[in-house]
């Protein structure tokens, strides 16, 4: 349920509203904007009695909300979620770039590419500690030793780290990574997205390889639903008919989802294509519908990768890719602007 409220609310009713909302047992978010203040329902809101709640002075209107994602819900929180991650910014209509290889291979590996990706304008560093492979007998990441290698990247660099958690029971090893990734595979791990619920760090949630829109935006809502509301969403690619790529990308998740949600949307044209030729029309293709960041894999040697290193770029090849992303985001700002 939204509660539109009256231009300029007293405080004293609006005071008596969120009490009177809190004692029917169900969460008040307000959001104030530049002219309108609103308040979104979380919890039991079958039994609040609409007619009373229109009557009050200070309420212009109020709307029952069909979707079952409330806190991830645009009609719920009408401006856009920033994730502010140090330096970097994430949402709101900026253009924020994480780069790294696939895995971390070795200290020499990171910190080359951090250093390669830095200086051509990426924000954020990824790297994969703990690899989810599709083969038990494929390269699993260097565990804890990557996360030890991506903080001495950091250090190196000052760049935050992106890395994926596969299990609850790494959770600890998390405690200095900036912002924690849910892979596709574990976008449905409601225990895994209950408990990053309760921590206070950036959660980069991917879309599941057969998942729909609102299935991505249910698994927001476990996390959010637990108080962590720095939620990033990103559309790597689903399942299809087509095998000539590795997935398909779903552009439309951009403005679907912005449209739905308020949440930062981001692409990974790494995993979508499976293919490093791919990664520049797709990125481009991402920005141009009004993504606010994107993920994207580089190394330093993709021929002797330990994973992924037929999607990922080289370093030369990443740093004249991000001045296309920059044209063409200059270019989606003008046109945003009609
Ligand atoms: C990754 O980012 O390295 C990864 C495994 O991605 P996804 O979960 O999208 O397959
Ligand atoms: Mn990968």
């Amino acid at each position: 349920m939204v509660i539109i409220l009256k231009e300029n609310p007293e405080t004293s009713q609006l005071e008596n509203l969120i009490s009177w909302i809190k004692a029917q047992g169900v969460t008040p978010h307000i959001t104030q904007g530049m002219h309108q203040t609103i308040m979104g329902l979380v919890g039991d809101t079958a039994r609040i009695d609409i007619e009373l709640l229109q009557q009050m002075e200070i309420v212009e209107a109020v709307r029952r909300v069909q979707e079952p994602f409330k806190n991830a819900n645009r009609k719920f929180h009408p401006l856009d979620t920033v994730v502010k991650v140090k330096d970097a910014v994430i949402g709101g209509g900026g253009m924020a770039v994480i780069a790294g290889p696939c895995s971390v291979e070795s200290e020499e590996q990171i910190i080359t590419v951090a250093r390669s990706v830095k200086t051509s304008g990426a924000k954020l560093l990824r790297g994969g500690a703990f690899k989810p492979r599709t083969s038990p007998y494929a390269f699993q990441g260097l565990r804890e030793e990557g996360i030890r290698l991506l903080l001495e990247a950091k250090k190196d660099t000052g760049l935050p780290i992106v890395t994926e958690i596969m299990d609850l029971s790494q959770l600890d090893l998390f405690a200095d990574v900036d912002v924690i990734q849910v892979g596709a595979r574990n976008m449905q791990n409601f225990e895994l997205l209950k408990q990053l619920g309760h921590t206070n760090k950036p959660i980069l949630l991917k879309r599941g390889l057969a998942n729909t829109y609102q299935e991505l935006l249910m698994s927001a809502e476990y996390i959010m639903a637990f108080g962590n509301e720095n939620v990033i969403l990103c559309e790597r690619g689903i399942r299809t008919f087509e095998t000539y790529t590795r997935n398909t990308l779903d552009i439309s998740a951009v403005p679907a989802l912005k449209i739905l949600s308020h949440l930062p949307v981001i692409i990974d044209p790494s995993h979508a294509a499976g293919m490093a030729k791919f990664v520049a029309p797709l990125s481009l293709a991402a920005v141009a519908a009004g993504a606010d960041g994107l993920i994207i894999e580089v190394h330093n040697n993709p021929a002797c990768a330990k994973c992924d290193g037929m999607q990922s770029l080289t370093m030369p090849d990443f740093d004249k890719l991000m001045k296309k992303i920059n044209i063409m985001k200059e270019a989606q700002t003008a046109c945003n602007a009609f």
